[in-house]
């Protein structure tokens, strides 16, 4: 029987749930193509235990589940209050400083120095994940902020800080994030995300240092603060994919934006040929409950028909009693709209621009999506060495299957967070015909492919030059 799987990619973060050896290969077997770190939390070590047990399961299994490296950026946070919370009052006003201190009703502490310089009076201030509203009366420009509690409630220790309407000036990578930079750098991951990304430079800061250090990590810039929404073609443009990071996006935007504004994003990153990433509370309830709400099925199956590369669980399979009952349903949720909701499958508009220097093999590869539809193509395959093919060719989410070669084992890795692409080490390339001919023995072998079926084959010839894809084949599989 021909094997079939998800096109839909699931990431998962890792964590206390998830982070054991026999717990953690279930996980991939039912379904997850990318694991998250969350550097929010948890010490090197744990990561470090983590990425060895990925690439321990990915060499005994010959798997290519990838790495994100998801890096918490210039998250801001109160300090420690007393009693183990405190209670805010609405009217009533209270401090924020710099200065460190236990928190009690007339102050709290502020993790971000620059605050009260940055700051103006009027804006806005949310804690908790926005439960919690103040707004600001004053600032003496040094050291603290008179604020006035418009929803109050109780504030526990270290709670987020979301600054919707200051312009932040913390850097986009804190010291912090540098320490685990390096890390993840010399782990060779494939994949780093950015937190609270405002701006291309942003990126280019990040890709500049991933540059330097001669590592082919790729960047994935997550979308929460309304300055990146300002800037989305730019950030599109700079980056190697995204994330709709919905848990601060809701916190920073009106969260009824938050809906178009997915649908939005997607839409502009497949234009672009980046992956993107539907993030946050997807299955939240099953965290607690092993099965999930109507309303979480629809938001994954809708991310889904959005025609997002990937959607991600976050708590669940970190701190959640049911990582593998996520997975299972976050699989059945996506193959049930894969298999039934075709008219997904729509072409981009065709996006070949003369002036690109990548004309001829976009030209190629739209052109093999639009053959394999003709043709009724079981598969289309694909040799590549730098990846591009494969963002292209996944980027037209083409009914047929796509199936990527590589001699690049980092890159086999970053591949699996793609829409629809399975990827395959090979390192062959003796001619194109002997090529074609492997490849497609190997897919027949994987039962992915059977005597009689058309695929559609790109490559660039010669096959050992390592060039641009310009070359396309009709074959009969033999
Ligand atoms: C988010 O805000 O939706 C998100 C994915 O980021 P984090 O989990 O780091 O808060």
């Amino acid at each position: 029987m021909k094997l079939s799987y998800n096109r839909t990619k699931i990431v998962a973060t890792m964590g206390p749930a998830s982070a054991k050896k026999d717990v953690l290969l279930a996980m991939v077997r039912a379904g997850v193509n990318v694991c998250r770190l969350n550097f929010s939390h948890g010490k090197p070590e744990d990561h470090q235990k983590v990425i060895d047990m990925i690439r321990e399961i990915n060499e005994k299994y010959k798997l290519n589940v990838g790495i994100l490296a998801d890096l918490q950026g210039p998250k801001i946070r109160i300090g420690l209050v007393k009693d183990g919370g405190i209670h805010l009052v609405n009217g009533k006003h209270i401090k924020i400083t710099t200065n460190e201190c236990i928190g009690d009703d007339d102050q709290i502490y502020i993790t971000y120095e620059a605050f009260p310089q940055d700051v103006r009076a009027g804006e806005t201030i949310l804690l908790d994940d926005g439960k919690l509203q103040l707004k600001v009366i004053e600032t003496n420009r040094k050291d603290t902020v008179i604020c006035e509690v418009l929803h109050g409630g109780i504030l526990t220790s270290r709670k987020g800080v979301n600054l919707p309407n200051t312009k932040v000036s913390i850097p986009s990578l804190t010291e912090e994030d540098l320490v685990n930079l390096d890390f993840v750098l010399k782990n060779n991951v494939e994949w780093i995300g950015l937190s609270f990304v405002r701006n291309a430079e942003d990126i280019i800061e990040l890709k500049r240092i991933i540059n330097r250090n001669n590592n082919a990590a790729r960047v994935i810039a997550k979308v929460e603060k309304p300055e990146a929404i300002d800037n989305i073609d730019a950030i599109i443009a700079a980056t190697d994919g995204v994330m709709v990071a919905r848990g601060d996006l809701g916190v920073e935007m009106p969260l009824e934006e938050v809906p178009l504004l997915q649908k939005m994003i997607v839409s502009k990153c497949r234009e672009a040929s980046k992956p993107v990433i539907v993030a946050t509370q997807m299955l939240e309830s099953m965290i607690t409950t092993p099965r999930p709400t109507r309303a979480e099925v629809n938001d994954v199956a809708n991310s889904v028909l959005d025609g997002a590369d990937a959607v991600m669980l976050s708590g669940e399979t970190s701190v959640g009693e049911f990582p593998l009952i996520v997975i299972e349903t976050m699989a059945k949720i996506v193959r049930n709209v894969e298999e039934r909701g075709y008219p997904f499958y729509n072409h981009k508009v065709s996006n070949i621009d003369p002036s690109s220097q990548n004309y001829l093999s976009d030209a190629v590869c739209e052109s093999a999506v639009y053959l394999a539809e003709h043709t009724n193509a079981e598969a289309i395959v694909s040799m590549t060495t730098s990846g591009y093919t494969a963002f292209e060719i996944s980027s037209h989410r083409p009914k047929a299957n796509t199936y990527i070669f590589t001699a690049n084992q980092q890159l086999l890795n970053a591949l699996s967070l793609l829409w629809g692409v399975k990827a395959f080490y090979y390192d062959g390339l003796e001619s194109t015909d002997q090529t074609i001919a492997d490849v497609n023995n190997i897919l027949k072998t994987e039962n992915l492919v059977e005597t009689g079926d058309v695929v559609i084959n790109t490559a660039a010839v010669p096959i050992a030059a390592k060039g641009k894809t310009n070359m396309l084949k009709v074959t009969v599989v033999e």
